[in-house]
């Protein structure tokens, strides 16, 4: 089973966009001829509020799961970081088959739900909600295709409860969107905000513990009220997590600052740059002083010139 976001060549998704009116055919039951091919071979991306989900059937922490459940991965070159399932040791099969079908089926993830629907969401770089269109996902082994059953992809989508997990997933995809859509042009996210970004979005436990640690409750108002509720809820902290995230990523100011610890931290931020230039500027004088004393010009040990792409300071 594999959920591909967009089609590619080659790809079992059928590269046709259609609203949630399409009429599919298609049902899975057990006993059908195919049964299980689909988790036996699987590659499965999961949504953070699919690791709320499962991580609370196993009765475990985000952190645990993530460790023993999931690999990363990169949705793009740089980029931000995804999560998919672990398969079973030296093999290809999902962890949570049984003979009689997913152990988990009251909380398996979005895109076991949506098969063989694929999820397409985009989003214009001058908006800001995202719009969902859908896929068909056509592979050669699921002869659920061949059952004459006829739904449209919207009933298929309430039949399979995937409304709860998208609604509650959107502030997670409508980031990962904005990145995308923002592309190169802001650059590559430093190793601090991915890891941010990682710890937000797919290990809630960790980001509780950063919520209520006294570092974000010196820089970040939040309510007795409010906080008690963050601690005491995933599915609240979750949204809270996108929440913070677009502050921190994108600026979107929706959760109050204090001030004055937000003016200490920059005035922390801009002496520790001055500290590192100067720093750089002493090993290059450094260099420079040993480079002559050797002998050896300033153009033989490149100090002349800008780097590459730059002018030549003494053309
Ligand atoms: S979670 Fe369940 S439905 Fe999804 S791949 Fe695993 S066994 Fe199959
Ligand atoms: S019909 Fe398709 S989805 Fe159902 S078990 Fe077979 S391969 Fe999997």
């Amino acid at each position: 089973m594999s959920q591909p976001e967009i089609p590619i060549p080659g790809s079992p998704v059928v590269p046709t966009m259609y609203d949630d009116n399409k009429e599919i055919q298609f049902s899975c039951h057990q006993g059908i001829g195919c049964w299980n091919a689909c988790c036996a071979n699987i590659d499965i991306s999961l949504t953070p509020y699919d690791i709320v989900r499962l991580k609370k059937w196993l009765g475990i922490s985000s952190t645990e799961f993530l460790r023993e459940y999931t690999v990363p991965y990169e949705m793009e070159k740089d980029g931000i970081a995804g999560v998919k399932f672990r398969p079973i040791e030296n093999g290809t099969a999902c962890r949570f088959m049984r003979p009689e079908g997913c152990a988990v089926y009251e909380d398996r993830p979005t895109a076991c739900r949506y098969y063989p629907v694929a999820l397409l969401s985009m989003r214009k770089q001058d908006e800001y909600t995202d719009t969902q269109s859908y896929a068909i996902v056509q592979e050669a082994h699921c002869k659920g295709h061949e059952v004459n059953r006829r739904l449209t992809i919207a009933d298929y989508r309430r039949e399979q409860g995937v409304e709860e997990y998208d609604e509650l997933a959107r502030g997670w995809r409508q980031l990962v969107l904005k990145k995308k859509s923002t592309g190169p042009a802001i650059g590559t996210p430093s190793l601090k905000s991915r890891q941010l970004f990682f710890m937000a979005c797919y290990d809630i436990d960790t980001f509780r513990d950063f919520v209520d640690s006294a570092a974000f409750g010196k820089l970040f108002k939040l309510g007795a009220e409010e906080k008690a509720m963050l601690m005491a809820d995933d599915v609240e902290l979750l949204q809270f997590a996108f929440r913070f995230l677009r502050q921190v990523l994108f600026g979107e100011k929706s959760i109050e600052l204090d001030e004055a610890a937000a003016r200490q931290r920059l005035a922390n931020w801009q002496a520790r740059q001055a500290e590192i230039e100067a720093e750089a500027a002493k090993q290059r004088e450094e260099y420079e002083r040993k480079m002559l004393e050797e002998g050896i010009s300033e153009e033989d040990a490149g100090l002349g010139c800008e780097p590459a792409g730059g002018s030549c300071a003494r053309d």
